[in-house]
């Protein structure tokens, strides 16, 4: 072994542990930045010693290295660019992109490997078919499915789930059709090299078809659970490439984005009370909508609305608040805002906490990344299911820029597309302010009963317009 190969080897191990380190640290708000710094310092060691090992490589000379690096500072340059100037609100659109690359890397991987020089002779051979096919597959479906996430989630494509008769049939023969075709590619391949190209050609087509049709079946109120399952196969697709590759990292890091991902998706699933599999054969959410009149439900009742100054004096009068964010703080960019409300509050000796639902936001751990940049204390940010039971001994419930996820009607009504989802039960606290520019509807296009309820208050607005003038009215409240 050379000094290059053993430098990779133990690099690569290094870099092995650092994601690990990594996924541990971003399971906790309190270590989530640093999981994050070992993530990056786990790449930079993996890009490393991916070069050294193109180094060994005997047709590797200085251009190889010449182009690598205009590829490599080519492409950091439109991923920081693009990462800097994306809105939070666009975060997961350009997740679901990202999975796409992932998708898309592993088919031209695979069909590179396919068409490149054949090593491997035997029932090695015939692993590496296997491998080449598996990986070509699930790029595929990745690729197409992630773009077709991608429509959904920044509106371009409807949310409301395409429902085709007999669509479970049409997914079984489409897969049924590959396994076929798997057969013919690995005999095609044996009676010749490359024998089993338009068989591999024809599968990528039709699991590309299954990754378009698989995502388009699934409603709205179900996306939280895509966007983590598309995680999830990304993953499985960038190992299938580290075994194309025999690239021993690759491999490892695609496992473990793929199993966290799938950990997720169920994590995600226990949330909303919905079956994984359920989820996964699609049918179950309503449009995406975000105004009842673009054909979501009309409001069913009367509201009552609520000033700033009405607010702040009840907030500065209650003992034990609790803070809902949702999907519109992110749009208004109100965290900061909200972190020195919450300040002022907590100085004035009001008990303020934060309630957040797994599925808030457009991404899992929206709400958390918003709050964390705000730096508002970890410890006032309490899960769903840790503070769900206190609303009935909360003074005020003050719903900011959510909606779906304070919904009674899961709860109240069977026949909602939303029935069953746990929600943060804020009605039952003894004033619930709901802050929100309109009567319009959530990201699962349905009326709120909340906003009727003889204890709810509507405090309409941009929620970053209504935090500060709550901050402003608060201040003047402050004793000398
Ligand atoms: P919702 O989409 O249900 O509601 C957000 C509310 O914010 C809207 O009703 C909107 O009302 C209001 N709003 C928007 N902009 C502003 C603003 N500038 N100021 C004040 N209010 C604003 O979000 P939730 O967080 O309650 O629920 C998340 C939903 O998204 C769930 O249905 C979930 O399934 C889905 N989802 C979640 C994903 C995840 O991973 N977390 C991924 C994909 C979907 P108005 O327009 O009247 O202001």
């Amino acid at each position: 072994m050379t000094l290059s190969e053993s430098f990779a080897s133990v690099s690569y191990i290094a870099a092995i542990g650092l994601f690990i380190l990594s996924l541990g640290g971003l399971s906790q708000h309190e270590s989530s930045r640093r999981g994050n710094m070992f993530g990056i310092i786990g790449m930079l060691l993996a890009l490393v010693a991916t070069l050294a090992i193109v180094g060994t490589h005997p047709d590797a000379s200085a251009s190889t290295f010449g182009i690598l690096a205009v590829v490599l500072i080519a492409a950091g340059t439109i991923g920081a660019f693009v990462a800097s100037r994306v809105a939070m609100t666009s975060m997961p659109e350009l997740v679901a992109m990202l999975h796409s690359f992932v998708g898309a890397a592993a088919v031209l991987v695979g069909f590179s490997n396919y068409l490149g020089p054949q090593h491997a002779a035997g029932s090695d051979a015939l692993v590496h078919e296997l491998e080449i096919y598996i990986g070509i597959f699930i790029g595929a479906i990745t690729f197409t499915g992630s773009i077709i996430a991608f429509g959904k989630l920044n509106g371009k494509i409807s949310g409301k789930p395409l429902m085709i008769p007999g669509r479970h049939l049409i997914n079984l023969l489409m897969v049924i059709a590959c396994v076929v075709l798997g057969v013919m590619f690995v005999q095609g391949t044996e009676a010749a090299a490359q024998g089993g190209l338009t068989e591999l050609i024809i599968m990528t087509v039709i699991a590309g078809v299954i990754g378009v049709h698989l995502v388009m079946a699934i409603g709205g109120a179900d996306m939280p659970v895509v966007v983590s399952m598309l995680n999830s196969y990304s993953g499985w697709a960038a190992a299938a490439a580290g075994f194309m590759l025999e690239n021993d990292l690759l491999i490892v890091t695609g496992a473990l984005v793929g199993s966290s991902g799938a950990i997720l998706s169920f994590i995600m699933c226990r949330a909303m009370n919905r079956s994984f599999i359920s989820v996964i054969l699609g049918g179950f959410g309503t449009g995406g909508g975000s105004s009842p009149a673009a054909g979501s439900e009309q409001p069913q009742g009367e509201v009552t609305p609520i000033n700033v100054d009405q607010t702040a004096d009840m907030l500065s009068e209650a003992k034990n608040v609790i803070i809902v964010p949702g999907y519109g703080v992110a749009v208004a960019q109100a965290q900061h805002s909200l972190a020195e409300m919450v300040k002022l509050l907590r100085d004035a000796g009001v008990n303020v906490r934060f309630g957040i639902h797994p599925v808030a936001g457009r991404l899992p751990g929206h709400m958390n990344v918003l709050l964390a940049e705000a730096n508002v204390p970890y410890d006032i940010v309490f899960e769903m299911d840790e503070l769900n039971h206190d609303f009935p001994t909360t003074d005020v419930a003050m719903v900011i820029g959510a909606n779906d996820i304070v919904n009674p009607a899961a709860l109240e009504d069977p026949t909602s597309p939303i029935a069953g989802m746990p929600v943060l039960e804020v009605w039952k606290a003894k004033t619930c302010v709901v802050m929100k520019r309109s009567m319009a509807s959530g990201y699962a296009g349905i009326d709120n009963p909340l906003f009727y309820k003889e204890n709810t208050r509507m405090l309409f607005g941009d929620a970053k317009k209504n935090v500060d003038a709550l901050v402003a009215k608060l201040r003047e409240l402050e004793p000398a």
